[in-house]
């Protein structure tokens, strides 16, 4: 048994005394007095909450970067030179890549992890079953999910959808989706719709990573999470193109999404990197509107990583923290609301996506992050301060 004295529940927003016994986690609301005082430790206000979301990466290709190079440094020749490089990559190599950034996101406070994985005739179902074996492995610590991603399209080969529906008959967690890549995106789309809908999955695809204003998939995302009846499993990532339009274009677009729900995933490191490649003046920052997308139409969002050292991203540390400062630095965001915004945008938010509950009583993992206020947090990109696994508390 312990208790966690002067536990600041940020999610919650209340300070509180924390009592973990025989495997549950509850508020206590006795007199500590009681209590052999050898139990107690003061957080001192501290922020606790069930952990950090990071809800987009890419685990099956990180870590590559040095070796992978995209000399351009555009998504196009990224996803092209990663087509070849794929198949020479083996099971080991996989394995080991993926469980070391796991393991830096559990270090950095990540709770909740949901990785694209890709799914395609090149790689077949390898890096699936790989990340499967991670997932049942780190069950106790942490929630992994697996989206089935195609990021080489399937409509110009049906291996690549039959292996996407393999994948989903193997337990992949999401459905995954890139409709710009395909020969057709609105089939892509819809034909994703429909298999989701199947298996009874959520959709979580990459939309609109492009500055193109004309380029609004996001559109018919829209519409069909409507069509189909799949209001709060659908989630949008990137969402660039959005940036490059008037707000007279954009604002209608998400007063839609709102209405159907749709949770839209900014990926702030990347897009800083990938986006605006084309200009010579006046660089677009390539990041959707993320303060139009809260404050004007509270749809839910939540920032993630994507990729971490790759040929997408040469950079990243899968630290949730540092997602949000530079999303802080890119979209303008420095007031306490706006840190208020992101540091939900890199928890609570993403629990929201994932299907999962935020408050702290009857969690079976929590940490303590080493500061007291969000703003402070994003700011410091603190450690944390402890944890809890297996209902032991464990001070780093
Ligand atoms: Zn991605």
């Amino acid at each position: 048994m312990f208790i966690l004295k002067n536990a600041y529940l940020v999610h919650e927003d209340k300070t509180v005394n924390l009592l973990v016994n025989l495997n549950k986690v509850k508020i206590l609301t006795e007199n500590l007095e009681q209590f052999d005082q050898t139990d107690i430790i003061d957080l001192e206000g501290r922020m606790v909450l069930r952990g950090y979301t990071d809800t987009h990466m890419h685990l099956d290709k990180a870590l590559i970067g040095e070796k992978v190079v995209n000399a351009s440094g555009t998504l196009e020749e990224a996803i092209k030179i990663m087509s070849t490089y794929k198949p020479t990559m083996s099971d080991q190599d996989i394995y080991e890549r993926m469980k070391k950034v796991i393991d830096m996101a559990y270090e950095h406070g990540t709770r909740y992890l949901r990785t694209n994985i890709d799914i395609d005739d090149n790689i077949k179902l390898r890096s699936l079953d790989i990340i499967h074996k991670l997932r049942d492995a780190y069950k106790d610590k942490m929630v992994i999910e697996s989206i089935a991603f195609p990021q080489e399209g399937f409509l110009d080969n049906e291996n690549n959808f039959s292996y996407l529906e393999l994948a989903l008959k193997k337990g992949a967690d999401v459905l995954g989706g890139i409709p710009a890549f395909d020969s057709n995106p609105k089939l892509h789309l819809e034909k994703l719709m429909e298999l989701a809908k199947k298996y009874d999955v959520d959709l979580d695809a990459h939309i609109d990573e492009t500055d193109d204003p004309k380029t609004l998939t996001i559109k018919d995302l829209i519409r069909l999470t409507k069509k189909y009846n799949y209001q709060g499993r659908v989630t949008a990532a990137h969402c660039c193109s959005l940036a490059a339009n008037d707000k007279k274009v954009v604002d209608p677009i998400l007063k839609k999404a709102k209405e159907v729900e749709l949770n839209i995933v900014p990926l702030p490191s990347t897009n800083l990197y990938l986006q605006g490649r084309g200009d010579t003046k006046n660089i677009r920052r390539g990041i959707t509107p993320i303060k139009s997308i809260v404050y004007d139409h509270g749809i839910n969002i939540s920032i993630g990583s994507d990729n971490v050292r790759d040929p997408f991203n040469c950079f990243g540390n899968a630290n949730p923290l540092e997602a949000a400062l530079i999303a802080a630095h890119g979209a303008h965001m420095g007031s306490t609301e706006d840190f208020n915004t992101l540091f939900d945008a890199i928890s609570k938010n993403g629990m929201k996506i994932m299907h999962q509950d935020f408050h702290i009583e009857n969690t079976d993992f929590f940490i303590v992050v080493d500061a007291k206020s969000p703003r402070d947090a994003i700011i410091g990109v603190s450690p944390i301060y402890g944890y809890m696994e297996n209902y032991k508390f464990f001070i780093k």
